[in-house]
């Protein structure tokens, strides 16, 4: 899609929140519509949509943004688009009220004249990137596949003994040379009874022999993000260790049978937890059965209980029940989908089979 589109569309969206011009101060939604990739900028939409930034960004800026008039300004972002804003008739002037600072937003109220009141809106650019268009989908696809490529090669480094961050450090130097611009989140590798813990960053613990490891990764890679978890076996699991992983592998794949367009994104999270419910497991289910992924690792829609939005094609989702039991081990699988006119596309190539990590040597 054209940034002229993503305007045109923004622009209906700006007309019924009844303001005049919307300031964009996010970075993501700024790089979406204008394709900025730098860290200062201010995107002002209203009339024509004009981008400002400073003297650092002058050749990036002229390189990369396209659909905005480009100001350069001698001071920074904010007060630029002040200025801009100065010489046009008094009117509201939306702000992104999810990611202003409250120090930000002062100096706004300072700098403005008082005929011009900011006001604070809400997910306005995000709803719009919820839907992903077909480049972006492409785009998100090769983040996938770079991600899914980095997990086989990984389990070579699950020795016992190995700490979690030598590993960490295995698979984001492959990522890296593989050509990820870098991470999308602290990797997650979690061994034995600190598989349990849902966010298990890698720590110093060693690898264990025996229990389960959580392996929770993503890359960036032309700006969007991959994700993935698998949790393999070191060794042979034992029967309850297997049932856990079982009922967690039905959750996961109810999940995504659950998704079409149409249903809404708190019945894809019930469809997961009704499996665990079953198998009695669903107190060690601590978490959202998923959220969606783009440019940013956690974007709008939640799969969680009570969620409303409605799912539609061009969503690009995360799957990912688990569960964790305290001091003993927890099983996560979590794939990328793609929301299509009938259902949904797993785009995560890789096995879900449990595989179980012998360690002879
Ligand atoms: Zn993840
Ligand atoms: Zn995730």
């Amino acid at each position: 899609m054209s940034s002229s589109k993503r305007f045109q569309s923004l622009s209906s969206a700006i007309t019924k929140l009844h303001v005049d011009y919307l300031l964009i101060t996010h970075l993501p939604n700024i790089r979406y519509l204008c394709g900025f990739t730098g860290s200062a900028g201010a995107l002002l939409v209203g009339g024509e949509p004009v981008f400002f930034t400073d003297g650092r960004y002058t050749e990036q800026a002229h390189k990369e943004v396209f659909g905005a008039r480009v100001l350069i300004g001698k001071k920074p972002p904010l007060p630029a688009a002040v200025e801009w804003l100065k010489r046009k008739r008094a009117g509201k002037l939306g702000i992104e009220g999810d990611h202003m600072t409250v120090a930000a937003e002062a100096r706004l109220r300072a700098l403005l004249p008082r005929s011009w009141r900011p006001r604070p809106t809400s997910g306005v650019v995000e709803r719009q990137r919820m839907i992903k268009d077909a480049g972006e989908a492409e785009l998100l696809r090769r983040a996938v596949n770079l991600g899914s490529s980095l997990f086989k090669p990984i389990l070579k480094a699950l020795r016992p003994g190995v700490p979690e961050t030598a590993v960490a450090a295995k698979l984001e130097f492959a990522a890296r040379q593989a050509g990820a611009e870098g991470m999308s989140f602290d990797t997650i590798i979690a061994a034995g009874p600190r598989s349990a813990l849902p966010h298990g960053r890698a720590s110093a613990t060693p690898i264990p022999r025996q229990g389960f490891v959580v392996l929770d990764f993503g890359v960036i890679l032309a700006g969007y993000c991959s994700d993935m978890t698998r949790t393999v076996a070191l060794g042979r699991p034992s029967a309850k260790e297997r049932g856990w992983y079982d009922a967690v592998l039905d959750a996961q794949l109810a999940g995504i049978a659950a998704v079409r367009p149409g249903v809404t994104a708190g019945e894809v999270d019930e469809a997961a937890r009704k499996v665990l419910k079953r198998n009695k497991l669903a107190k060690y289910y601590t978490h959202s059965t998923g959220h969606g992924v783009g440019l940013e690792i956690h974007e709008s829609p939640r799969l969680a209980a009570g969620e409303t939005t409605v799912l539609e094609p061009g969503m690009v989702l995360t799957i990912e029940p688990g569960v964790y039991v305290p001091g003993q081990g927890g099983v996560r699988i979590e794939d990328m989908i793609l929301v299509t006119k009938t259902g949904c596309d797993v785009l995560t190539p890789t096995t879900k089979e449990l595989i179980t990590v012998s360690h002879t040597a």
